[in-house]
């Protein structure tokens, strides 16, 4: 059952102090058109208490019962009504920061571009954003806006005012725990209904204002299988560029959600396709860009195709495993370059690994405690080569054995290396010690007997040298 405002105006008014505008400012310049919110009561929709975090509930019944607004927002309230698990739980509150710590003993303010208290409980955390607004910030420090892309953005506000503020139709609906109602200000629930991606306001100042938002508008639309309204992915590619604005910290956060949310590959497609990718990995673009045509390359599908597929039997997914893939393709035609140069194949990865990692960390700035096991996936890849002797089992005793192996067997599924190659090390795992001692020794025999047939061959090809 829907319920337009007219009908409940009363009980609005009391549920929204300040909310509806229907005066004219005192500057006298023309009334802002009130947003007429429609209240979506319990029977009109499909979110059921049972399935939201207790903690998320705690959290909003404490702030109600403290005398403050506060809805569950955002992905939370959007995957519910979709039938999907929320990843997260998101309140949004007319408390101020402070007063949000107040209440909660297990708090903690973070963040300076935008202000917010995380709530703890154990392992889950309840994000809670105090409402913001488009208005004039009192007082400097409180928004900072560089060439229309908002640095800080600390303005307070009223419900109706945050609404506004959010990114997308279908993340600003508003789910109010003391009634059941779900709050809509921006027809989401039509956009939710026909599987629509709609950016807020001006289209192109929206993404000015937060370019990470041209992320956000391919990941949701790759997680939930909608499209893109036209009007919103109009300027898209053109103004992807913008990207390089975005701080590196900031990008490596939101990579991560683009990547290890389950639908990497269809997310991976769509960034390419909005020329986003390219603004991300500049290198790994440029060598796909130049991909053979006899021999597509197909690594970075089947390593994020892979990722999903863990995702999905709840196996873990690292960063580290995640960025080798996703750099790979730069770092081994760097690698073949050199080799080609006769350099040392050790040598030679650790060059192009180098300059690779130093080039993409301009734009993504990859922590050290993912990026040195990163640099081990790589540099374990030509000692799986080695097959006699001691080394194989050194090899094996490796802390990063099993992440390397894991993208070996990706490199041999996409025809990179010899698929035998990659059997053989899933044998020698699972042999036993005789079974391992015959097969390191059968390469040294193998070597031998080959090394035995070319001098043989050589020979024959240079009687004279008898
Ligand atoms: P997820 O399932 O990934 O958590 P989400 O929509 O909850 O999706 P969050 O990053 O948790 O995404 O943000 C919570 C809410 O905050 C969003 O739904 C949106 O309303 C608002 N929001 C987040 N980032 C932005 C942004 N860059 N610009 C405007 N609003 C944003
Ligand atoms: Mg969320």
């Amino acid at each position: 059952m829907v319920v337009p405002l007219k009908q409940t105006a009363k009980w609005l008014k009391t549920k929204f102090s300040g909310l509806i505008r229907s005066s004219t400012p005192p500057d006298g310049s023309a009334r802002q058109d009130a947003v007429t919110p429609t209240v979506i009561a319990r029977d009109g929709h499909t979110i059921s208490r049972a399935n939201i975090s207790r903690n998320a509930i705690r959290v909003l019944t404490r702030l109600n019962s403290t005398g403050h607004e506060a809805y569950l927002v955002g992905g939370g309230v959007r995957d519910l009504l979709l039938g999907r698990e929320p990843k997260d739980f998101d309140v949004a509150t007319s408390a101020l920061p402070e007063e949000v710590k107040s209440v909660f003993r297990n708090c903690r303010l973070i963040g300076r571009r935008f202000r917010l208290a995380h709530v703890y409980f154990g392992r889950e955390i309840i994000e809670v954003a105090t409402f913001r607004s488009n208005k004039q910030a009192a007082e400097e420090g409180e928004r900072h806006v560089e060439n229309g892309m908002i640095l800080r953005d600390n303005v307070y506000g009223t419900l109706e005012e945050d609404a506004q503020r959010r990114d997308f139709t279908i993340n600003a609906l508003y789910y109010n725990v003391s009634d059941f109602t779900v709050i809509d200000f921006a027809d989401g629930m039509s956009d939710l209904r026909n599987g629509v991606i709609r950016l807020l306001g001006n289209v192109e100042s929206r993404f000015r204002e937060d370019p990470v938002r041209l992320l956000r508008a391919v990941r949701f639309a790759a997680k939930l299988g909608f499209i893109i309204d036209p009007e919103t992915e109009s300027p898209m590619q053109r103004l992807a560029p913008l990207l390089s604005e975005v701080p590196s910290a900031r990008l490596y956060e939101e990579v991560l959600k683009l990547f290890l949310g389950g639908s990497a590959l269809e997310t991976f497609e769509k960034l390419r396709h909005y020329g986003l990718f390219g603004q991300l990995f500049p290198a790994t673009e440029e060598a796909l860009s130049h991909e053979d045509h006899d021999f597509p390359i197909t690594f970075v599908n089947r390593g994020l195709a892979n990722t999903d597929a863990r995702l999905q039997q709840d196996k873990s997914v690292t960063p580290a495993f995640l960025f080798a893939v996703l750099l790979w393709e730069p770092v081994r035609l760097g690698y073949e370059a050199l080799l080609e140069q006769q350099a040392q194949p050790i040598e030679a990865l650790q060059t192009s690994a180098g300059d690779v990692l130093s080039e993409q960390t301009r734009h993504i700035s990859i922590p050290k405690r993912f990026s040195y096991p990163m640099r081990d996936i790589w540099q374990l890849q030509p000692r799986f080569e080695q097959r006699q002797g001691k080394k194989p089992y050194r090899l094996l005793t490796h802390p990063r054995f099993r992440a390397a192996y894991d993208f070996l067997l990706l490199r041999a599924e996409a025809g990179e290396v010899e698929t035998e190659l990659a059997k053989w090390w899933t044998e020698f795992q699972q042999a036993n010690s005789q079974q391992k001692q015959s097969m390191t020794d059968q390469g040294r025999r193998g070597r031998g007997r080959r090394r035995k047939r070319r001098s043989n061959k050589n020979k024959r090809k240079n009687p004279s040298d008898e």
